[in-house]
């Protein structure tokens, strides 16, 4: 049974959060302290908002929430790409990504709520960075045009930090397209302002009109740790549910934050309570400014392992991926000889499902540091399922 105290900050449907862009502006930093920090900023842009900052307990230096949002600076050193998932390869044109053939992304918006700080699209709040369309019509005609397409994702940057007009065209026109049965909002939204829906009539209306019967309108959320899930961030989740929206988490494992079974252990079962059940567990991305947030594998895996243990089968449905260039490698196992991977989605389709064995190498965060067994080849048509997309899931 967790120790771990859940957080109580009030719900009050109609709060506007206030935010805060310049590290001076955090009042529980020293001035020294801030002034370490001004080259890490300069680099890699803070923002959050008070009511996030209200959740940090500032006597703690390691308290997660804040290692979550305050920059540090160890992420100056070196190390990793700004594109560490080669993005880039993916995208068929200006704002939109088509990695694997039944889902297409849309990255149209270049601002969160806050930034956390092992983001791996942190590349989009650069100067001169250009990926974000706010021009989705690029994306809408690609859509249209690839019926196979059944799953479209708003992501970015933060769709709900969009306007309500903006997100009512976009959702409309999916609507619109009759091949595109779901539509996904990538949002942390919930976390950082849990009132972004409760105190907005008109968004409600639009998610409640369009997310159908056959039709659903997924939220995929991101929350990190359980001190995240305050009152009002439960309350604004139910206000997504009320609206009919299917919601899900998704988050990555980030070094002191929630690299910690009793704590992810925590967060999935508070999670699944409230309705919206782990999906997948993100082994970070090797990207630029994140190496004091990242994981190794194998130790990654005991701890999602200890936090899969915690819980009901529905607090413990979340897969261990990779989203590596490739495609999505689940870590399945780790004995003391090899880890063991598979794809649960693969850029070639023709790769999906296939099993692989790789030595054990308790340094390696990555798949590319990973040396594959000479048995892995050999193993892999046994085990594999490595039929192409459309034997797996059929015509939509
Ligand atoms: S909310 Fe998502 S996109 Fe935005 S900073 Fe955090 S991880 Fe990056």
């Amino acid at each position: 049974m967790s120790t771990l105290q859940l957080p109580q900050a009030a719900p009050s449907s109609s709060r506007k959060v206030k935010y805060i862009r310049e590290i001076e502006a955090v009042p529980h930093l020293t001035a020294a302290q801030k002034d370490r920090l001004k080259a890490v900023v300069d680099r890699y842009v803070f923002r959050a908002n008070d009511y996030y900052l209200g959740l940090i307990d500032w006597s703690d230096p390691n308290d997660p929430i804040r290692q979550l949002i305050i920059p540090r600076e160890e992420e100056l050193k070196d190390w990793g790409k700004l594109d560490a998932s080669n993005e880039a390869a993916v995208t068929v044109a200006h704002g939109v990504q088509h990695k694997y053939t039944h889902t297409v992304l849309l990255l149209c918006n270049e601002v969160c709520g806050a930034y956390c700080r092992y983001c791996f699209r942190k590349r989009l709040f650069m100067d001169g960075n250009d990926e974000v369309s706010n021009d989705v019509s690029a994306g809408l005609n690609y859509i249209r045009e690839h019926p196979e397409v059944t799953n479209v994702l708003l992501t970015g940057g933060d769709p709900l930090l969009m306007s309500t007009r903006r997100l009512r065209e976009i959702i409309e026109e999916l609507r619109a397209i009759d091949h595109v049965r779901i539509i996904r909002i990538g949002s942390k939204m919930p976390a950082f302002d849990p009132w972004r829906l409760t105190r907005d009539a008109e968004l409600q209306e639009v998610l409640r009109r369009n997310s159908t019967p056959r039709k659903r309108i997924y939220l995929m959320a991101h929350f990190d740790h359980p001190r995240e899930l305050t009152d009002a961030a439960v309350e604004g989740l139910d206000a997504f549910l009320r609206c009919g929206v299917i919601c899900v988490n998704q988050c990555p494992l980030i070094a002191g934050i929630n690299d910690d079974e009793e704590v992810l252990g925590t967060m999935y079962r508070e999670l699944s309570f409230i309705g919206c059940p782990p999906y997948y567990l993100f082994q970070g991305r090797p990207t630029a400014g994140n190496e004091p947030y990242e994981v190794p594998i194998v130790r990654g895996w005991h701890i999602f392992r200890g936090a899969m243990r915690r819980g009901s089968g529905l607090a413990s449905r979340a897969r261990y991926v990779m989203s590596h260039e490739t495609g999505k490698v689940e870590i399945q196992a780790v004995d003391d000889r090899y880890i063991y991977l598979r794809y649960h989605r693969a850029k070639d389709p023709a790769m999906r499902g296939r099993f692989m064995i790789y030595h054990r190498n308790d340094e390696a965060y990555w798949l590319d540091q990973l040396e594959p067994t000479d048995v892995s080849g050999q193993l892999a048509p046994a085990f594999a399922m490595s039929a192409p997309d459309e034997i797996l899931e059929g015509p939509e």
